[in-house]
């Protein structure tokens, strides 16, 4: 069955030239690569990078060896593979989180970055993604945080009716969700991710602010201050470092899934998302055992919709 819960779908959007390209947003730009340049693992062989959307971080990665681009929209996995070239490095998936096409273990590291927000069931998808990962892997998620300086502000001067101190998450637009950075950290521990570093990221998002000062400095500055993030977290976003957790059974599991990949291509890592069964290849178009097909589109592997 295809996953029911609603997906914020970014399908035909101008989402890249719109929100970042011409929007404004060069302080969250660079005070996120920032962070990430801090956090990321510095080489592996196979990223899982979730959201990708057009490709604006996946430069950043450029220590990997291979890196896989998942986007719910294939409009955005479109831009991105016109940015960044169809072959080598990268492969191209259009795919639900809560229903990923990979095998187990698949990947030593991944990112999710400005997706979170969007997600109607966080804890489904953390677990999701956990089983994508190899034991010891790398994850590096970020958040909105309810619990920031402005709508604390709000609450204390009744001009805000939600509480940032209660740990549900506050949808403050459809598929629009902060969280509270405890519930977060109990959803990634309960998915089995061990935090290892959190950085509090854009201390300065504030109209007069960005007019007053370059975004080089404002990011610089922020950079100074991302580290207070494992004491406190009261900024608008919040990056956490995650290992996950090893446990013997899925050690064996991983050798024996490495093995039969050493010299492999990326599409023996791909399942079907409905059944995670393996899928043959055939032209143009991805079957499994069970009848499900899939195609593959301009370079882009397609599990969105069955064929
Ligand atoms: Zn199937």
């Amino acid at each position: 069955m295809i996953d029911s819960r609603p997906v914020c779908d970014y399908e035909g959007s101008n989402y890249q030239s719109e929100f970042w390209d011409r929007g404004e947003r060069d302080y969250e730009d660079r005070a996120e690569q920032i962070a990430l340049r801090a956090l990321l693992p510095k080489s592996g062989r196979m990223f899982l990078e979730l959201g990708a959307g057009a490709g604006r971080q996946t430069p950043l990665l450029s220590a990997f060896d291979h890196v896989v681009l998942l986007d719910y929209s294939r409009t955005q996995l479109a831009q991105a593979r016109a940015r960044l070239g169809g072959a080598g490095r990268y492969t191209y998936v259009a795919a639900n989180v809560y229903q990923l096409p990979f095998a187990p273990g698949a990947f030593d590291a991944a990112m999710m970055i400005r997706v979170m927000h969007h997600l109607v069931d966080a804890p489904a998808a953390l677990k999701e993604i956990r089983a994508a990962l190899a034991p010891g892997a790398t994850f590096v998620a970020e958040y909105a945080n309810k619990q920031n300086v402005k709508a604390i502000a709000r609450y204390l001067l009744r001009q805000q009716s939600w509480s940032p101190f209660a740990p549900e998450p506050v949808e403050f637009v459809k598929l629009n969700f902060d969280f509270h950075p405890r519930a977060m950290r109990q959803w990634l521990a309960e998915a089995g991710f061990i935090i290892e570093r959190q950085r509090t990221v854009s201390h300065f998002r504030s109209g007069l602010l960005k007019r007053l000062f370059p975004a080089s400095v404002l990011a610089a500055a922020d950079g100074l201050f991302q580290p207070t993030g494992d004491w406190w977290q009261l900024t608008p976003s919040v990056f956490v470092k995650t290992v996950v957790s090893s446990q013997r059974s899925e050690v064996r599991d991983r050798k024996s899934e490495g093995e039969g990949r050493e010299a492999g291509r990326v599409e023996d890592i791909l399942r079907c998302p409905q059944c995670k069964g393996g899928v043959s290849r055939d032209g143009d178009t991805l079957f499994c055992a069970d009848g499900h097909r899939w195609g593959i589109h301009d370079g882009v592997y397609d599990f969105k919709d069955l064929i």
